[in-house]
């Protein structure tokens, strides 16, 4: 049993006090703690991660391992492994080896909830960093990844042949549907809102203003479906170069509790600037920014530890700010057993010190060894 005192980060505020936990949270008292300045939060959650520590989705079970490890040293204790456009086998390698990972843990590091299958469903013409091996979600496709039973969130562009029918299939199956990479229109985008919601599913957008079109006054677009919506959740990626502040806020203000953070990190995360490598393409990482040779931002070098203090820096309340890497992603996936800070809900904490630097990380209420190498 592991008693640690500070103030605790709950949705109604910080209070001073002690959390005792074995593999699940056991007890959460209010009490004095004087002179503890520091933080006690719910793990962070990372539903759209591809890699770091030099570790890729893409590379199997070993590269799965090392980038659970390297986020783990951040804060991270739940994550999904995400895949990226790719020729199919390989993509349907990546998925299995998540189910790998899943089943037998990562030993010091984050639990691996499930594959982000992000694409090959997606509009050639909103590529992103992906590679150009999109693919049309036909039902041979969709019963192929369904089989591996290991997919909990999927990013597809809603405008493609048969999306509406694979929206229904992935909902059925339990998975998050994410719109992104894609070129809808605003009725396109309201027609998969609906899909999900008539079947009783959660929709996010995947990195929202990232890969998709603008609001315009006579054409909404899929930014306009997305953010009219009462109920679709988002991504975003807050590394500092994807997102202008501006449209941060925006988007806290049309979704209230919906914002989560995600890192959309790739290997080269955790290693500093130098050559890197994306779904098969170089990239290179300058200044905290991972760019393809054409320019595009080749997803992120981001930890959700600095995710969390570029939030701060906007003026958001710590409160809040943990809500949005732990509390609305488990809200979104549907995950009851985590996500705050609560007697019976697994021992996933981190502890911050007061300039909010990670000292202590728990998965399941076992101690994350920090400062090891991935
Ligand atoms: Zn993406």
């Amino acid at each position: 049993m592991t008693t640690l005192r500070g103030q605790l980060v709950t949705p109604a505020g910080l209070h001073d006090g002690e959390l005792t936990f074995g593999r699940s949270i056991e007890a959460l008292t209010v009490t004095p703690a004087p002179g503890t300045r520091r933080y006690i939060l719910p793990g962070f959650i990372d539903a759209h991660v591809h890699g770091g520590g030099g570790g890729d989705t893409m590379d199997g079970l070993l590269g799965i391992e090392t980038l659970a490890r390297m986020h783990a040293q951040h804060g991270t204790t739940s994550l999904l492994p995400t895949t990226i456009t790719n020729p199919w086998d390989r993509v349907l390698d990546a998925l299995n080896a998540t189910r790998q990972a899943a089943t037998q843990g990562v030993q010091g590091g984050a639990d691996i909830l499930g594959a982000h299958l992000e694409g090959p469903f997606i509009s050639p013409q909103r590529l992103g960093a992906q590679p150009p091996n999109t693919l049309l979600p036909t039902p041979e496709r969709l019963r192929k990844v369904l089989d591996t039973g290991i997919v909990r969130a999927v990013t597809l562009a809603p405008e493609l042949p048969g999306a509406l029918d694979a929206i229904r299939l992935f909902v059925a199956a339990g998975v998050r549907v994410g719109i992104g990479h894609t070129a809808a229109s605003f009725e396109q985008t309201r027609a998969a809102l609906d899909a999900v919601q008539d079947a009783g599913g959660r929709a996010c957008s995947t990195h929202l203003y990232n890969a998709m079109g603008a609001l315009q006054g006579r054409e909404p677009g899929v930014l306009g479906a997305l953010l009219g919506d009462e109920h679709t959740f988002h991504e975003l990626i807050l590394d500092g170069h994807h997102l202008h502040p501006g449209s941060v806020r925006l988007a806290l203000h049309c979704a209230p509790g919906r914002v989560t953070l995600i890192s959309d990190a790739m290997r080269a995360a955790g290693l500093g600037d130098g050559e890197s490598e994306l779904g098969g393409q170089p990239v290179r990482v300058i200044g905290g920014a991972a760019r393809l040779e054409n320019g595009s931002l080749a997803g992120s070098v981001l930890t959700l530890d600095v995710a969390l203090k570029n939030a701060l820096a906007l003026g958001l309340s710590l409160s809040d700010v943990s809500g949005m890497l732990s509390g609305t992603p488990a809200r979104s996936l549907n995950l009851l057993d985590r996500g705050r800070l609560e007697v019976g809900l697994r021992a996933d904490v981190v502890v911050l010190d007061e300039a909010f630097e990670v000292q202590e990380v728990y998965v399941a209420g076992e101690r994350v060894p920090l400062g090891v190498k991935a």
